[in-house]
């Protein structure tokens, strides 16, 4: 858990880091608006505890930019303040705020505030986590992969960089589960995520796309590079069956790549790489295509 402190005053800096040694090992400090806001944006605390008189923003206005920032908006954020009357704590609460402390604050209560405050915060991490989650694989599912591609997408764009997507079915699954019933079928969705998640790499996003299909995002990589990776994983997938009792499965995966290079939208780069799936599917399965770029028009 981390904690960011802000205000102006570094003996209430300092007193509030040394009243909260005991709740929290990571704290980090900033003595005024404009570099609190840029600590936050690096450090992505769990709590923030933040003055509302500052002279170069208000911890009210802070507090706005922050709730209306998509990666921001769920760190709670504690009010510290001397001045402040009922209006003032009335508006901090309904502006996003989960609390407000007044100053001079006593320690005991101030740590008991940060502690339902984080308490509060790790719960709520927890049920987005189970939220983004495929509990058979316990893969990311769908709706978070949209969020990471987002994410993503508008990163590559921001630094002149490419990403990659590759989708991937599994070849023939339905002989699998009218063959050794739906456990086993199951089993061996469980066995390809397995393999999915100890092959790719950390900054790479394997998630459940739906029923036996899967897909991955794999950023700072063109589609070339993508398909080098993916067919280690089509090799590591051919090679890993599933032992159960004397059976043993073997499943295979036809893979599709395709990146962001000249395609005008996150749409276009999925509808690519399930295009080449495809085509993986017609040039006999167990095998990796990728999608091709557009040659330009030859000028004679
Ligand atoms: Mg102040």
């Amino acid at each position: 858990m981390k904690i960011v402190i802000i205000d102006d005053s570094p003996d209430a800096l300092a007193l509030a880091k040394a009243r909260l040694t005991k709740e929290c090992d990571d704290i980090f400090c900033a003595n005024c608006g404009k570099d609190g806001l840029k600590m936050v944006r690096e450090e992505i605390p769990d709590l923030i505890l933040l003055d509302v008189d500052m002279p170069d923003i208000s911890g009210f206005d802070i507090c706005r930019t922050l709730k209306n920032d998509d990666d921001l908006h769920t760190i709670p954020i504690i009010f510290l303040s001397g001045t402040c009357g009922q209006q003032d704590k009335v508006k901090g609460l309904d502006i996003g705020a989960v609390d407000f402390v007044t100053k001079p604050f006593d320690a005991f209560e101030l740590r008991a505030r940060v502690r339902v405050a984080l308490r509060t915060k790790h719960l709520h991490d927890l049920l987005s986590l189970h939220a983004q989650l495929d509990p058979l694989t316990e893969l990311f599912n769908r709706r978070a992969m949209s969020e990471r591609l987002e994410r993503e997408w508008a990163r590559a764009e921001r630094h002149d960089k490419v990403i990659s997507f590759a989708m991937l079915d599994l070849d023939h699954f339905k002989k699998i589960n009218d063959t050794f019933g739906h456990s086993v079928g199951d089993r061996v969705l469980q066995n390809v995520a397995k393999t999915l998640i100890s092959q790719c790499r950390k900054i790479d996003l394997p998630v459940r796309y739906g029923g036996e299909e899967f897909a991955i995002v794999i950023p700072d990589e063109a589609a070339e590079q993508a398909a080098k990776m993916v067919e280690r994983l089509r090799d590591h997938i051919a090679n890993t069956p599933l032992i159960t009792g004397d059976t043993s499965v073997t499943i295979t995966a036809s893979f599709g790549v395709a990146d962001s290079t000249d395609r005008p939208s996150i749409k276009a780069m999925i509808e690519a790489a399930d295009m080449a799936m495809y085509q993986a599917k017609q040039n006999g399965r167990n095998r990796v295509e990728a999608a091709l770029h557009l040659e330009p028009v030859a000028k004679n």
